[in-house]
């Protein structure tokens, strides 16, 4: 019943693959997906996993799922755990065991021995500041640390007391020595390990040194016998210290960094710190909030992992901008759902029709879907009294209306052709009710004698069953509230911000944006309307369906139960996923 996968596209890592398998370079393909537990998965991260998950599927190589877990502070198994359920939820399986770079840490602090050994890494005593003073910038060379010449005795015996928790957090680093002059600040005698007395969720309070993420990724991907490391364009800087520290370590493999472009989709963010500045300052009710661009928001609207999987297609990878409409991904969402979302019809702003000949009139069977009878077919009730949806009539229709308007003929959807004979109204001039007739011999077939082009949905009162329905919006009111941060990135210009030197508070900073962004920017671009609850109908068939089910309400969209608040045969939650129409690409909220 799902869509068949779509043949994939090329791009530029895929033909890096195919000839190294070509010339025999690799035997077979080695990839990872390399998450930090440190927040909730979106939808950029998705498209990391597409990539590097559906390479080793179609190469038949093998994907590992490895956990860069160094920032003890920031990580949680909580956020392990939703990981892992993520891409399960996506449709993929990782090789063996799920790896944690943790399961390095021994390994780890013997290549930095051995590094020491080479004389090639240090023991340094600048404080932060001076550290940051001694870096230079990107017009200024850097100065050597007065402590870089420390004999490979003594810097052994230090590492070693670091380890041994002699030292204050902060109060010693260990540095690779490479170049102060580089024009790569990267490559500037980066940190290797700093000293941090955190609990980590693996290895608890066994360490209290703790190696940086560039150090750590590339042994972990050699460790691992990655052939191909598929990061996001902003490590391309980094790629020569992956390459430098493998280089100097007695490692047989080493494998090679690409880099592609990340993925920023317009009227949302993808920074998984601005995700969690979202959810702490409760701006939205939390990481699965419908409305956040994560992969738990997006499965709770509705979004189906293989809607998600044919927009990771379609994007493509490649190393130039990746700024996505909305309607793309809502496009591929859309086109899977209706292939395989039963129709069913609901009301969301209700207006009563009383059927006043109803006298002898029937209901009837109807299809779930018009071309898959495999979804089966249930019973659509009539009765004496309706809901149509209020905007379905018109007192003064525009020209070219094709919907109900007084002494106006519309076929009911799977019912019958009704006529609108009297508008009721309020004291206030508004239309509370219709009195329609049927034509009782239009049941299943078209009326005699004249055409009626309009079909409007309904759903009789009696058995109509109350249900919350959430349409959400875009949960910004700008394309590109994250911009900011992008700007503040390009003006490095061919130099990544300096991800390697500790911060002013003795911890390192793995952050890949600036600082320099004050984050209530992005906040004020929030669009106070991307959510809004009303209380509407829907057929009875729906009663008891799971959390998680999917609908087409015809007409209004594709709608899916809620995971959390939905009670099956209780009360009944939708989420608009997304509606039938695109609305994004011509401007309109
Ligand atoms: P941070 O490292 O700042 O916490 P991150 O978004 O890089 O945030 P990771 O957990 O390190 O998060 O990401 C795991 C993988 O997903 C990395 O290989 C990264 O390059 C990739 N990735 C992250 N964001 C995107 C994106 N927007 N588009 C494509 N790939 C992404
Ligand atoms: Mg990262």
């Amino acid at each position: 019943m799902s869509s068949t996968p779509q043949p994939a596209v090329s791009n530029f890592i895929r033909t890096i693959i195919e000839a190294d398998l070509a010339s025999g370079k690799h035997s077979g393909i080695v990839t990872r997906f390399p998450p930090e537990p440190n927040g909730y998965l979106h939808i950029g991260h998705a498209k990391s996993i597409c990539l590097n998950f559906g390479l080793a599927q179609d190469y038949h190589g093998k994907c590992n799922l490895r956990f860069d877990d160094t920032n003890p502070e920031k990580e949680s198994e909580e956020y392990a755990q939703s990981i892992q359920d993520d891409v399960r939820w996506l449709g993929f399986q990782w090789d063996g065991e799920v790896r944690w770079a943790s399961d390095y840490f021994e390994q780890l602090y013997q290549f930095a021995v051995e590094l020491i050994k080479k004389g090639l890494a240090y023991v340094d005593d600048l404080t932060p500041e001076q550290m940051r003073e001694y870096r230079g910038t990107l017009k200024q060379a850097g100065k050597n640390s007065p402590y870089r010449e420390r004999s490979v005795e003594e810097n052994l015996d230090l590492f070693r007391r670091m380890k041994n928790g002699e030292f204050a957090d902060g109060a010693r680093v260990l540095r690779a020595k490479i170049d102060m002059a580089s024009p790569n600040i990267n490559l500037r005698d980066p940190v290797l390990y700093r000293i941090r007395r955190a609990h980590h969720i693996r290895t608890g309070d066994q360490w209290c040194i703790y190696p940086m993420y560039d150090y750590t990724h590339c042994i972990s991907d050699a460790l691992e016998g990655i052939t191909h490391s598929l990061c996001t364009l902003e490590f391309e800087d980094h790629r020569p210290l992956y390459d430098w520290v493998l280089d100097n370590l007695a490692i047989p493999c080493h494998p090679r960094q690409y880099e592609f472009s990340r993925l920023e989709l317009h009227y949302t963010i993808t920074s998984k710190r601005k995700l969690l500045q979202l959810v702490n300052e409760k701006r939205v009710s939390g990481w699965d909030d419908p409305r956040m661009p994560t992969i738990r928001g997006m499965r709770r609207r509705g979004y189906t992992p293989e809607g998600i999987r044919e927009f990771a297609r379609r994007i493509g990878v490649s190393r130039s901008e990746n700024i996505v409409d909305m309607a793309v991904l809502e496009g591929a969402i859309r086109e899977d759902l209706e292939l395989r979302a039963p129709r069913v019809m609901a009301i969301i702003n209700p207006l009563r029709v009383t059927i006043t000949n109803f006298e002898g009139a029937q209901a009837r069977e109807a299809d779930f879907h018009p071309n898959q009878p495999e979804l089966g077919k249930r019973f659509v009730p009539f009765g004496k009294e309706l809901y149509i949806e209020a905007d379905d009539f018109a007192e003064t229709p525009p020209a070219d209306w094709k919907r109900l308007t007084l002494g106006g003929e519309v076929r009911l959807r799977h019912s019958y052709v009704v006529r609108c004979d009297e508008a009721v109204k309020d004291a206030t001039g508004k239309v509370v009710e219709l009195r329609c007739s049927i034509d009782h011999d239009t049941l299943g077939k078209n009326p005699e004698g004249r055409k009626v082009k309009g079909v409007i949905h309904f759903l009789s009162r009696a058995h109509a069953l109350p249900a919350e329905i959430r349409l959400y919006d875009r949960l910004f009111t700008i394309p590109e509230p994250g911009a900011m941060t992008r700007r503040a990135q390009a003006s490095g210009a061919g130099m990544a911000p300096p991800r390697l030197f500790p911060q002013a508070d003795g911890s390192a900073s793995i952050v890949s944006e600036t600082d320099s962004d004050k984050d209530t920017d992005f906040c004020a671009h929030l669009n106070p309307a991307s959510l809004a609850v009303v209380q509407g109908w829907v057929e009875s068939c729906v009663k008891d369906a799971a959390p998680e089910t999917r609908y087409q309400f015809e007409r209004l969209g594709y709608f899916c139960t809620d995971r959390c608040d939905h009670q099956p045969g209780g009360k009944l939650v939708f989420n608009r996923t997304v509606t039938l129409k695109d609305s994004w690409s011509r401007g309109q909220p």
